[in-house]
């Protein structure tokens, strides 16, 4: 079907435009598992109504990392409610890491916003379930209903932060002493490692993207979240989605997004496409190089901002 522009050829000059900046950006260390990526890796797609479009290394599969933030996130507000989910952390964003401990202590008691590590790990441990796999299979069931498969996870990668995550276990531990963390506390960081380490790759992201865009309306018209809870994460990953780089990302670009330390990004352009990139190379402040050119040169292309 002719969908009136040629994606395929503006996605294919975009990847080749913007690979070499790979050269900017570094892989993550922290770590150990992610440190073996591919930082020459360039992937992007688009997936509007009429079709998924993709250039590049876009069936490459990597691990969620904070992109599921969102997922748990929507799955929170969907089965406690906001009230609930906001009693335990906050809407404002920080210009601090996402990694940061130092907001705990200074501001209203609870983390600033879920879409920082602190914030995450408390919205996990209100995802409901009598166990770990129980409420894993919350998260990943409302994925394997978007995407319309099995989800798996990257087992070397979950040991890997399993064994090397002490900040995350500190923030943890903080949580728990502020009452901001419901639960077991090795329990939820289980669960938190769990979600970080699913695999997708760049397609998958992108009909991720779309889902929102639609949304909570899945590829085959089932609904699966409700549309205020899609609003809401939708604006936290405005404010909030590329770390401390949100607002440079906003003027940039303009769309609700968010980064993982793995490289890859899902971007959301409300009622018209998903868009997604990949690329591992990352900047200081933990988001894909090669990702944000290539989201800002076919942001200006396809004049998407929505602001
Ligand atoms: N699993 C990573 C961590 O907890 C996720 C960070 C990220 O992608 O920003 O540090």
């Amino acid at each position: 079907m002719s969908t009136g522009f040629d994606y395929a050829a503006l996605l294919n000059e975009t990847v080749e435009e913007c690979r070499p900046h790979a050269e900017r950006g570094q892989l993550p260390s922290y770590i150990p598992e992610l440190k073996k990526g591919n930082p020459k890796l360039a992937g992007i797609a688009l997936q509007t109504t009429t079709g998924l479009f993709e250039a590049g290394d876009t069936r490459v599969d990597f691990t969620l990392q904070s992109i599921s933030k969102v997922f748990s996130l929507l799955v929170a507000i969907e089965e406690r409610g906001p009230e609930a989910v906001f009693a335990k952390v906050g809407s404002e964003p920080t210009g601090d890491p996402f990694n940061s401990i130092v907001k705990l202590e200074t501001s209203e008691k609870k983390p600033p916003n879920p879409m920082i590590n602190a914030g995450a790990i408390a919205v996990c441990s209100l995802i409901p379930g009598a166990s770990v796999e129980e409420r894993f299979g919350r998260i990943a069931g409302l994925l394997e209903r978007i995407l319309d498969r099995p989800i798996k996870i990257d087992e070397a990668v979950y040991q890997s932060e399993k064994e090397t995550g002490h900040r995350n276990r500190a923030l943890a531990h903080f949580l728990k002493d502020i009452n901001c963390l419901e639960g077991d506390v090795e329990e939820v960081l289980d669960l938190y490692f769990r979600q970080c380490s699913i695999l997708v790759n760049c397609a998958d992201l992108a009909r991720i993207g779309m889902f929102f865009a639609a949304k909570g309306i899945n590829g085959a018209g089932t609904p699966l979240v409700s549309a205020r809870a899609v609003r809401l994460v939708s604006t936290f990953m405005v404010t909030c989605g590329m770390y401390n780089g949100s607002g440079e990302f906003a003027i940039q670009v303009g769309i609700p997004a968010k980064s993982g330390v793995s490289g890859g990004i899902l971007g959301v352009v409300p009622g018209r496409f998903g868009v997604a990139t990949f690329g591992p190379a990352l900047d200081r402040k933990g988001n894909s190089v090669v990702g944000i050119s290539m989201l800002k040169r076919i942001s200006e292309v396809l004049d998407f901002s929505i602001f």
